[in-house]
Order: structure tokens, then C-alpha cells, then sequence
């Protein structure tokens, strides 16, 4: 392979990935002598950057020592208090058995697929999953369908015509999905999956945990499934400003997964540290509810801006600007990095073709006043998809 030409070949399609220079701030983020308003940050309840809470978690900490290693993988001698601490918390929150934490959302998904699935197991997943799962699916080794993106009735479809041939089916899904921001119904996914002794649901709830919910546990608590859920995957590095994620699950499981899943055993375990912050954060998790109904209040005002879109459970915190081609997408970018927002071009393939977009994602540190000038431009842009 010729890495120039290919380079070449990807700055010609407008696809071309460079590191920024830009560094964030609260909310904000420093380009060159410029402040922008951080619209593509995934830091929803705008945790990360709070100095009172930070101060909190020192206090918190008080003498206690914990390592900013944790000098090995779990099954070595990784296995801290405050991991099994974080992982009986997480499982109290879900009132669930089993709870394992990886390394990051990355580790689990492209540990669990693999470890759970044998030749005779059929995935069935929602074409627009994250590339975590995708490479998860393509390492487990088996087959596998991407169903077109929330279409229940093909599901249902490829069910009633495959299922018997399986020894072993799992459906996959994102709740809140992190392009298009949209959100899956759960309840109809379980009522399909319960057809089916051998029909596992898999939920990816990466954007959800945290922000939705009275609790903040996500989407399945919110449409009221949290317990029909065979495996529900978070991540710790999106709203709740950490790092690291979990899955809940049966103690079966994860007893399994602890045994099979090779980025969990192979795989230096989270900084006794930074798992102190996220003990520190989820016990503070659900009392955050004003955090996330200013979210929404602020996620339907950009979505009426854009689309006209009437107060619902389906308008979320990600809320898209589907442009079309990789080049008006980044013309646009660009016109709002001019009027002070910083928010960066989706192109394609990471979206499919014709469907390059702005990404607008929203924190709960915004003010409304941060995005009045953006709801006018936007209201007034040519480019409105309207
Ligand atoms: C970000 C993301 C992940 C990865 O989580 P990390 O903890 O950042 O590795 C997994 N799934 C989805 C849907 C995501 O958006």
C-alpha cells in the first residue's frame, strides 16, 4: 500500500483527520486568541470542568492513598477496594447482580460479542452502531446482520424466519444514538426478544447514561425495561466525566465475560484514582436532575431551531445538522467557527454518503444566552434543511 497516495486520496475526498490545536475550557474552547463555545464535546452534564465538584473530590479523597496505577490487569493484582466499590455501586443503581468495569466503552464492546458468541450465534445489529461494536461483531466471528437503522419490523422479520436455526441470537443496539441523536424503542425490542428463549438484547447506552432518566441511568430506565436488558453497556468517559465503562448483566455473565473477555484480562485495570472520581461521581448521579432537565430544555430549543421539532422523548442532547457532501458540511463548520461555536464536521463514511452532517452536541454548563446567536443564524442560514 502507498500511505502518501492513500493520504492524498482522503484529503481529495474531504476526509482527511488531523489532531486539533484547540484546547478546551468549561465549557469553552481556546483557538489561537478565539473562545467558541464547545458544541462537540460529550461532557453532557458538564461535569468535567466543574471546580466546586473537584474541590468536593478532594475533600472527599481526604488522606486516603490511591495508586495512579493500578500496576496490573484485574485477575493479577489490579483488583482494588474501589473497583469492586464502583462495580457494587453501578449494580446497585441498576438493581442488577452483575456488574464488570473495562477499561473503556472500546474494551467492552469489542470484548463482549467475541467472548459470547460461537459459530452456531447469529448478531443482529442496527446498521448505525458504533464502530466499537462493529469491530466487536467482526471479532466474534459470526454471522451477522445490520438491519436497516430502528426498523423493528425487519427484526421481527429475519426472527420469525432465522430464529430456529440458532443456537444463540443477540440483537444490538445504541438506546441513544451518537450521529443522529434518535432513540430506540426499547420495550418493543424486548417484547420481540421475549418470542425467543435464545434471543439476548444488547444496549449500548454511551450518550444515554448519565443524562437520561429521572435517575440518569438512561434510556431503558426511562422507557421502564431496565431489568430486561441482558447486557446494558456504559461508559464512564462521556456524561459522567470519567473514565472507563461498565456492562450489567447476570452474575453469570459476568463471571463469563471475566473468563472470555480478552480486553478485560488482558489489559492493565483503571487507575485506583480515577476510579475513586467515578465512585465520587455515581454516588452524586442521581441527584443531578436539574443538571439534565436543563440539558433538554436546551436540546429542544437548538431542535426546534433546525427542524421545528415539537417537545418529545425522541429530541435529544446530539442534535444533527444534515448537510449532504463532506464539502458544505466543512464550509459550514467553518462559518460557525467564525460566529464563535465549535462545532466539527461528521463526514462521510462515518456517516453514510449524502447524509455529511454537523453534529451539535449540548451540556448542561450552556446557558440558553450561550446559544442565542446560533439559534438565530440557524434560523436565518440558507442551509437549513427545512
Ligand atoms: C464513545 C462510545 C463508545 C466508546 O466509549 P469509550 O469509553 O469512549 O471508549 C462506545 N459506544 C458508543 C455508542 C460510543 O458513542
Amino acid at each position: 500500500m502507498d500511505y502518501n497516495s492513500k493520504l492524498a486520496e482522503l484529503q481529495r475526498e474531504g476526509n482527511y483527520r488531523q489532531l486539533s490545536s484547540v484546547t478546551p475550557q468549561g465549557k469553552w474552547v481556546l483557538s489561537g486568541n478565539n473562545t467558541l463555545l464547545n458544541l462537540s464535546s460529550n461532557d453532557y452534564l458538564g461535569l468535567a470542568n466543574d471546580p466546586e465538584l473537584r474541590r468536593d473530590f478532594e475533600d472527599w479523597v481526604g488522606e486516603e492513598v490511591y495508586p495512579l496505577s493500578a500496576g496490573s490487569s484485574r485477575l493479577l493484582v489490579g483488583n482494588y477496594p474501589v473497583h469492586r466499590l464502583v462495580e457494587g455501586q453501578v449494580g446497585r443503581l441498576f438493581g442488577r447482580e452483575g456488574c464488570l468495569v473495562f477499561g473503556s466503552g472500546y474494551h467492552a464492546n469489542v470484548g463482549i460479542l467475541p467472548a459470547l458468541v460461537d459459530r452456531g450465534a447469529l448478531v443482529l445489529a442496527d446498521r448505525f452502531v458504533h464502530a466499537s461494536i462493529i469491530d466487536g461483531i467482526r471479532l466474534g466471528g459470526a454471522r451477522y446482520v445490520r438491519y436497516r437503522h430502528q426498523d423493528y419490523d425487519q427484526v421481527e422479520g429475519i426472527l420469525a424466519r432465522e430464529a430456529s436455526r440458532y443456537s444463540r441470537i443477540f440483537i444490538v443496539t445504541e438506546s441513544l444514538f451518537s450521529m443522529d441523536g434518535d432513540i430506540t424503542d426499547l420495550p418493543r425490542l424486548v417484547a420481540l426478544k421475549r418470542q425467543y428463549p435464545h434471543v439476548m438484547l444488547y444496549v449500548d447506552e454511551a450518550h444515554a447514561f448519565g443524562c437520561r432518566g429521572a435517575r440518569g441511568l438512561g434510556i431503558a430506565e426511562e422507557q421502564g425495561c431496565l431489568q430486561e436488558i441482558d447486557l446494558l453497556v456504559g461508559t464512564f468517559g462521556k456524561a459522567l466525566a470519567s473514565m472507563g465503562a461498565f456492562v450489567v448483566c447476570s452474575s453469570l455473565l459476568r463471571a463469563y465475560l471475566i473468563n472470555r473477555a480478552r480486553p478485560f484480562i488482558f489489559s492493565t485495570a483503571l487507575p485506583p484514582y480515577q476510579m475513586a472520581w467515578t465512585s465520587f461521581l455515581l454516588d452524586r448521579l442521581e441527584s443531578w436532575g436539574d443538571r439534565r432537565a436543563h440539558l433538554s430544555r436546551l436540546s429542544h430549543l437548538l431542535a426546534h431551531a433546525l427542524h421545528g421539532e415539537q417537545p418529545s422523548a425522541q429530541v435529544s442532547h446530539i442534535v444533527p445538522w444534515i448537510l449532504g457532501d463532506n464539502a458544505s458540511c466543512i464550509q459550514a463548520s467553518q462559518r460557525l467557527c467564525e460566529a464563535g461555536y465549535y462545532c466539527l464536521p461528521i463526514r462521510t463514511p462515518t456517516v453514510p454518503a449524502g447524509t455529511a452532517r454537523i453534529r451539535f452536541s449540548l451540556s448542561a454548563a450552556m446557558r440558553e444566552a450561550d446559544l442565542f446567536n446560533l439559534l438565530s443564524l440557524l434560523k436565518t442560514t440558507s442551509y437549513a434543511d427545512r
